[in-house]
């Protein structure tokens, strides 16, 4: 044989079989049942010779083999070139009106892999598995046999947060083509669409999952789970279509099309159609998220039209139907407007652009409003916030090349990923309040943060890459800034380190049990004998009380969580010099606050590895801040009951709420985010007031 599938590979994800096992019993029993398919171009049976020799065909047949005495419905509802979020909106006219006790989802190689098409996509499968029916689903990837694309990796988060079970041709069919021992052209042209060989091989690959169900059926099974809380914004799941058979916009040129539509591919159907420059239709419709669907075509030259939502001109949408293909009409879904605030929008569309050589008029389908009535507040979304950085004589370029940061150069010690500091004041990455500075928003929207009473920003989280060794430093507390440094802060810190050296070492703490002494050791340069060096592992969490001595030394990645301050007294330096001077001591100021004797070692770090998973383990709290590590893995949900809680991605990646998630990102989630659902193998530093 040239090639062998490994059919267990293509078995991403499980999943809960309790609605598999039970529907198999009732078709064991002889019920009448029903089987739906709801999907793009594959599923329609693009380059299959027949629609018997469809995938899906095939995996009805299964059915039936293995089941002779019930009776089978087959449902296919695949539409091609369409994605999972018009799928959302027709879900219910063209497949769960048939009341399917088993359906297959196809949408991974129509959707982009992109948080835009996993909320599309968690919409859809939340509607169908809470549909009237209840129907067993099976979530199946396709792929690109040429590129290996597809949108596996967001729906697949999806299918295993609902414990749905999924297959793959990611890891089956497209591994052979990749390796050379399944030549592409054997079972598909376009390396998109299968042809009949490459359908039977799909549908291999899901009946081999069908099959190892079947061989359990009579196992025990935890209860299918209930429905959870959506991980994205969720704007999706209540979509409604409009067209003119549920819609009496206001027309100035338009005309309805009231030709018959026959069957769901024929699908350019029921909507307006114009032709002249002016010619427009107005709709009021109630939601979030607005989608325009219209007729692209290869019939060109063709009219262009504009949208244009609440009488915002400044922000139009251009809708071009003219289509550079060949290979037929398309009917475009083009997102016009996503997580508006839930109420009574205006969608305006008018033609901007006709000439008398137009082969075809702009038909409008339908226009699909989301979001009805479940979009969230904007005071319960996370706060993503694009970090500062500092270039600085002992950094290096981990920041740029292990944490991903937009930052050029080879001395890059620190970035302030949740700072609202003059020196370096974080803006908010996206969403309402996208631009702002966080001590703008500190100051303007304080119910974000539980209606704090300080005037600033409280805390400032940092990571620190040195290359080289930091001086050697200590800082007051706020009763002596108060007093010396013109009313500012004092400061507390700690640090969690990201990574370091092995057998290395930090500055903590000091050796002189008098200030006499202290006094004596700087003054005469006894640093060794002074300073006081501790043994430190990737893990290790150390506190740092104003007081105390300290230095980060080469070699390390730390994260720092640290009062909004930044005096800092500088005890020795390495008598380096910095553009062409030693930089600046501060002998007396340090002899000031230094804590004599120091705090034992024991008291400010220990290591915080292999705590328990998918909680906030607290770390340490003082009269400054709280710090938490968690650790996700899979899915889990956190409750999040403080004022707000700074969050880190220091290693790994997944999702919160419908946000992806790498390390280096930081977020804020404000005081109204009552529930953080994660996604993902992660590990994450957490702090708040
Ligand atoms: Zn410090």
């Amino acid at each position: 044989m040239r090639y062998q599938i490994d059919y267990e590979k293509g078995i991403v994800n499980r999943g809960n079989l309790f609605r598999m096992k039970e529907l198999m019993k009732k078709a064991a029993n002889g019920e009448k049942l029903v089987l739906g398919f709801l999907g793009g171009s594959i599923t329609q049976g693009c380059l299959s010779s027949t629609p018997e020799t469809c995938y899906a065909y095939h995996v009805f047949e299964w059915w039936k083999k293995q089941f002779p005495e019930a009776e089978f419905e087959y449902v296919n509802a695949g539409i091609g070139g369409t994605t999972s979020q018009f799928g959302v909106a027709r879900a219910q006219s063209d497949l769960l009106s048939y009341k399917p006790d088993f359906v297959i989802v196809e949408f991974s190689v129509n959707d982009d892999s992109t948080e835009h098409f996993m909320e599309t996509y968690e919409g859809l499968v939340r509607k169908i598995y809470d549909s009237e029916t209840k129907p067993a689903m099976l979530l199946v990837h396709n792929v690109c046999y040429d590129t290996g694309a597809n949108a596996q990796l967001m729906h697949a988060r999806v299918g295993r947060y609902y414990d749905l079970p999924s297959v793959s041709m990611q890891s089956t069919i497209y591994e052979e083509v990749k390796a050379g021992r399944l030549p592409n052209r054997e079972i598909t042209q376009d390396d998109l669409h299968p042809n009949d060989a490459g359908h039977s091989l799909v549908a291999s690959v899901i009946t081999y999952f069908l099959s190892k169900v079947f061989d359990v059926m009579d196992e025990a099974e935890l209860p299918a789970p209930e429905l959870r809380a959506p991980f994205t914004y969720n704007d999706y799941e209540d979509s409604v279509r409009y067209d003119n058979r549920n819609s009496k916009p206001e027309l100035n040129g338009f005309a309805a099309d009231t030709s018959k539509q026959e069957g769901i591919t024929d699908c350019f159907k029921n909507g307006w159609s114009a032709s002249k420059v002016g010619d427009s239709i107005r709709f009021e419709l109630r939601g979030g998220s607005i989608a325009v669907q219209y007729r692209k075509t290869m019939n060109k030259p063709a009219p262009v039209a504009e949208v244009v939502i609440d009488g915002d001109t400044e922000h139009a949408y251009r809708l071009d139907a003219n289509f550079d293909e060949t290979w037929g009409d398309k009917l475009e879904l083009e997102t016009v407007a996503e997580h508006l605030e839930n109420k009574l929008h205006t969608v305006d569309i008018r033609i901007v652009e006709a000439s008398e050589k137009d082969q075809n008029g702009f038909d409008l389908i339908s226009v699909i409003v989301s979001g009805s009535h479940k979009a969230k507040k904007t005071s319960e979304e996370l706060i993503f916030l694009d970090p500062a950085l500092t270039h600085n004589i002992w950094g290096g370029s981990k920041l740029r090349t292990e944490y991903g940061y937009p930052v050029e150069g080879d001395d890059i010690g620190e970035c302030w990923g949740i700072s609202a500091h003059p020196n370096g004041d974080g803006v908010i990455r996206e969403g309402a309040f996208k631009g702002m500075h966080l001590s703008e928003l500190w100051a303007k929207n304080p119910e974000l943060f539980g209606n704090p009473t300080e005037d600033r920003f409280p805390l400032l989280i940092k990571i620190i890459d040195a290359k080289a060794d930091l001086s050697i430093q200590v800082h007051p507390n706020d009763e002596y800034a108060l007093k010396n440094e013109n009313g500012s802060l004092g400061k507390t810190e700690c640090w969690y380190v990201l990574d370091c050296p092995e057998n290395a070492s930090l500055v903590i703490g000091h050796n002189a049990s008098t200030r006499e002494e202290l006094k004596e050791m700087i003054e005469q340069k006894r640093w060794s004998e002074l300073i006081r060096e501790i043994p430190i592992r990737k893990g290790d969490f150390i506190q740092i009380d104003p007081g105390t001595v300290h230095a980060i030394k080469g070699g390390f990645q730390i994260l720092e969580t640290q009062q909004n301050s930044d005096i800092t007294y500088r005890v020795y330096d390495y008598d380096r010099l910095s553009n062409g001077k030693p930089r600046e001591l501060h002998v007396q100021k340090s002899i000031d606050v230094i804590t004599v004797p120091a705090k034992p070692v024991g008291e400010s770090v220990r290591s915080v590895n292999g705590l328990p998973l998918n909680r906030l383990n607290l770390l340490y709290s003082c009269n400054y801040y709280s710090v938490f590590k968690l650790e996700v893995s899979g899915n889990t949900q956190v409750e999040q009951k403080y004022p707000f809680l700074l969050m880190t991605v220091v290693s790994g990646q997944g999702s919160v709420n419908g946000h992806l998630l790498k390390k280096g990102d930081h977020f804020i989630a404000p005081a109204d985010c009552k529930s953080l659902n994660f996604e993902g193998n992660m590990q994450i530093i957490a702090s708040t007031r």
